[in-house]
């Protein structure tokens, strides 16, 4: 008997009811078939691809047994938190193991199961075989009700078997099945589908049409798209998220985001960026990315790409999808340069080593955040959106970042080796190829360093400017954010070097008083109002249960808000090169 069969030796089938969807716990049984050897090993992958944070999926199973055919118990043991050893020494036939899995977290990359529906993701949901994960895994859906419907973008094979090529693909496929709503429509020639669980005000004719339209957008600046069929998988709920997939993508959108303008059309970037991911991130990866290590950290200094020129395109393909004009454009950019300056930690973490370190920072926020962090999305989409200019500038829009995006595909997501991985330098090379010119001090400066982003310069070549709202009255600061929670004035952030800081005060602290008299938030904001940079308030305030006293100096305004505006006399050469970029004239903004 071999120890180390071929994986040609192997297969592994799934079969995944939930017949109590209420208590949210999914019931998995697997067989294995083949020359397993002594021992078995499985394994629960610890993270899944798109989101970088390692979320112990393992923790959800129990009731963890195998069996033979016979149904004779097998002895097993763990390895580790998320390894399972079973020992198959005097096994014949197949061997049979299952789980429950606990359901009840509602996000794109995690698990679902209600009276409704149930959701899951492949990375936490199935066991692996470490080594044989090339091999194709089978998975039969036994519904609960007869009229709750299968959706994913694995195909079926029979009725409610669904094959996955191996795992990574297991992993990339998302399963809904309950009572949603299905709408199918072609673009290109190629069926898509929009799959809706939950209730809400979503029009599905205006969704098809306007998807429709960036779908067209996305394919014509790639050249085509490179499936055969694509699944949207809408969950209608109170959150906002999005995961990425090879040939589907998982969102969650507020119920009542729909009827809203602006709202809307956060959703159709919600969509044209997941959308987007289907080339960079899933085909187009960094070399870090190009191999999936399940058991853990994957590091990659790239995600500034991978993310941040993704969120770029999520505000300019809507653009020229013709769903929205050149002036919510501009207004969107005016929001993201704003949420980019007025984060402290811009001036503390560098680009590359956001993306590093998104294991442990970005996903998990904490009070220091805005003091010690810069995401490499909003950073990384605006060193992009700065990139896209310049080579704007230096071609006169005859190239743009377009040019990179389609260099990059062609060299790395569907060259003639098929799916290479991109080295940061890969990255930079291809850049400088499309530019022509030397991106060293750019990247020393934007991406490896700390050196704030020259946004008027850069606007100024297109007749534009940041204008903040200094001009305007603006109150003196504190420095702190404060929330109100079961009527208490809480303070949830302090920024560095700010009055708040300097005070003493502290996130988490409750604020009771001031110069003696009860106050709330408004009463704070009248009184900032009615106060001068250098003011001392004295502050009552609660720290970890002690009633404590501080003198807080109020600060001088700071700029709270930047908006992208033409500059007052824009040269012709100026004028001219904003519209050769947005495609309408500068004055008719
Ligand atoms: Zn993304």
């Amino acid at each position: 008997m071999a120890l180390n069969p071929t994986p040609s030796d192997l297969s592994l089938s799934y079969r995944v009811s939930m017949p109590h969807p209420t208590n949210h716990r999914f019931e998995l049984e697997a067989i294995v078939h083949g020359e397993v050897g002594y021992c078995l090993e499985l394994k629960m992958a610890v993270w899944t691809p798109g989101s970088y944070l390692v979320r112990e999926y393992s923790r959800h199973i129990q009731d963890f047994a195998v069996r033979d055919e016979s149904g004779k118990s097998l002895s097993w043991k763990k390895i580790a938190k998320n390894h399972w050893r079973i020992d198959s020494r005097d096994v014949q036939g197949p061997i049979v193991f299952s789980y429950s899995l606990y359901a009840n977290e509602l996000t794109v990359r995690t698990n679902h199961l209600d009276r409704t529906h149930g959701y899951f993701n492949g990375a936490s949901t199935f066991l692996y075989i470490p080594g044989k994960e090339a091999q194709p895994i089978d998975v039969t859906i036994v519904t609960p009700e007869e009229d709750w419907a299968i959706a994913t973008s694995l195909p079926e094979i029979s009725p409610k078997t669904f094959r996955a090529a191996d795992f990574n693909t297991l992993v990339d496929s998302p399963f809904e099945i309950g009572l949603h709503s299905k709408f199918e429509f072609e673009v290109l020639g190629k069926p898509h589908e929009w799959v809706i669980w939950g209730k809400g005000t979503v029009d599905p004719n205006q969704l098809i049409a306007d998807t429709t339209k960036i779908i067209e957008t996305e394919a014509n600046l790639f050249g085509g798209l490179p499936y055969d069929r694509y699944l949207f998988l809408l969950h209608l709920s109170n959150g906002y998220g999005g995961l990425e997939h090879r040939e589907s993508c998982s969102l969650i959108f507020s119920r009542n985001g729909f009827k809203k303008r602006e709202s809307y059309e956060d959703f159709l970037t919600l969509v044209a960026h997941e959308f987007f991911h289907l080339w960079n991130v899933k085909r187009l990866r960094p070399k870090e990315l190009e191999t999936f290590d399940y058991d853990g950290e994957n590091y990659t200094p790239s995600l500034w790409f991978s993310e941040g020129a993704t969120s770029f395109y999520d505000n300019v393909i809507p653009l020229r999808a013709g769903l929205y004009d050149a002036r919510t454009y501009l207004k969107n950019l005016g929001k993201t340069i704003t949420r980019f300056l007025t984060t402290p930690g811009r001036l503390v973490q560098p680009l590359s080593e956001s993306s590093f370190d998104a294991w442990i920072k970005l996903y998990r926020p904490d009070t220091n955040t805005p003091n010690s962090q810069m995401s490499y999305y909003l950073k990384g989409e605006m060193v992009t959106f700065l990139m896209d200019l310049a080579l704007r500038r230096r071609h006169e829009n005859q190239r743009s970042f377009d040019d990179v995006m389609r260099k990059l595909w062609t060299e790395f997501g569907q060259s003639d080796e098929g799916e290479i991985g991109f080295t940061p330098g890969d990255l930079k090379r291809t850049i400088e190829a499309v530019a022509e010119f030397d991106l060293t001090s750019f990247f020393a400066k934007y991406i490896d360093g700390l050196t704030d982003l020259p946004f008027q310069a850069a606007l100024a070549d297109f007749g534009l400017q940041l204008e903040s709202n200094l001009g305007q009255n603006l109150a003196p600061i504190h420095g702190a954010r404060l929330a109100v929670e079961n009527g208490k004035t809480l303070v949830k952030y302090v920024a560095s070097n700010s009055p708040a800081e300097r005070a003493g005060l502290d996130a988490g602290d409750e604020l009771v008083a001031i110069d003696g008299l009860r106050t709330n938030l408004d009463l704070i904001n009248d009184r900032l109002q009615a106060s001068q940079p250098g003011d001392q308030l004295e502050i009552t305030f609660f720290h970890q249960d002690e009633l404590l006293q501080t003198v807080l100096i109020l600060g001088e305004p700071e700029a709270s808000q930047y908006t992208v505006v033409p500059l007052k006399d824009p040269t012709e050469a100026q004028q001219k090169r904003f519209y050769g970029w947005l495609g309408c004239a500068l004055q008719d903004l």
